[in-house]
């Protein structure tokens, strides 16, 4: 399958193209979908990965390239390996992670991903996302360890109960709350219950934040804006688009 026009564009951003091979899949929840990739040659030409690390797949909808974000799991490159995670809902991404079989193929182009552990690093870590972020936000928490850390994943199925988050129980604080509102009501517990646990000096802090777009965008300017966190402590970019 052609890339398309969004190719060309990846290409003269330097966007590198890899293709990955399906050994494995495993049903998670009803709603989480965990497919195991051998890596095309990705991990060994970028020397590793970062946290929250992702990349652009493309599906093919109706003849046409279809592109979208998804987060590298657990990669391995030594053995040249990683897994992909899939919150299904209806779309062509998740079309195809349901019905992935061994053997399957897709196309991938690295570009755009980019993220460093904060400096210095943050005492408290405050994380706000959902099963599509919930790669990201694991990846976040295993690569600081000993950071304690508050999580509200909003959730929008009875079996995201049982979504694999690493949570250390000494550490590591969930809240999962139900979609509601077009997110509006996520918005609500976390402005209720944010204030509170930075207190009066939030310099030691960190907010993580990927919901849908919309969602995530009310949550940043809350966070910047209102509790006056420095641009720096605050990282957050839309998954989806409601
Ligand atoms: C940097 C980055 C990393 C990402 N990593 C992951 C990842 O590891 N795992 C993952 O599952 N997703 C991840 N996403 C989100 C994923 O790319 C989007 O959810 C994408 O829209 C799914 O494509 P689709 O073709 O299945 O559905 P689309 O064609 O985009 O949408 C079809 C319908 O589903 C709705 N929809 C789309 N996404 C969601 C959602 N997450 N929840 C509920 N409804 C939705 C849309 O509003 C639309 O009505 C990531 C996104 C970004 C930007």
């Amino acid at each position: 399958m052609g890339h398309g026009w969004e190719g060309a564009v990846l290409k003269l951003f330097r966007g590198r193209d890899f293709t990955f091979t399906v050994t494995g899949t495993e049903q998670v929840t009803q709603a989480f979908r965990r497919i195991h990739v051998t890596d095309g040659g990705l991990l060994a030409a970028t020397g590793g990965a970062h946290p929250t690390m992702w990349v652009r797949l493309w599906f093919d909808r109706d003849g046409r390239p279809h592109q979208r974000g998804y987060t590298l799991v657990d990669p391995d490159p030594a053995a040249g390996t990683f897994s992909l995670e899939f919150a299904l809902h209806d779309g062509t991404a998740c079309d195809w992670a349901r019905a992935a079989e061994p053997g399957d193929t897709i196309d991938a182009t690295l570009q755009g991903t980019r993220f460093s552990l904060p400096e210095p690093r943050p005492a408290r870590l405050f994380v706000i996302g959902d099963a599509a972020s919930l790669p990201a936000v694991n990846s976040l928490l295993d690569a600081l360890p000993d950071t304690p850390a508050t999580i509200w994943c909003e959730s929008a199925h009875a079996t995201d109960e049982d979504l694999p988050f690493r949570l250390d129980p000494a550490l590591h604080t969930l809240h999962t709350v139900p979609r509601r509102d077009e997110g509006a009501h996520l918005v609500s517990e976390v402005r209720t219950a944010l204030p509170g646990l930075l207190g009066d000096d939030p310099s030691d802090a960190y907010v993580w934040i990927a919901c849908d777009t919309a969602t995530t965008r009310t949550l940043a300017a809350y966070a910047r804006k209102e509790l006056r966190l420095p641009k720096d402590r605050v990282h957050a970019l839309g998954y989806w688009r409601a």
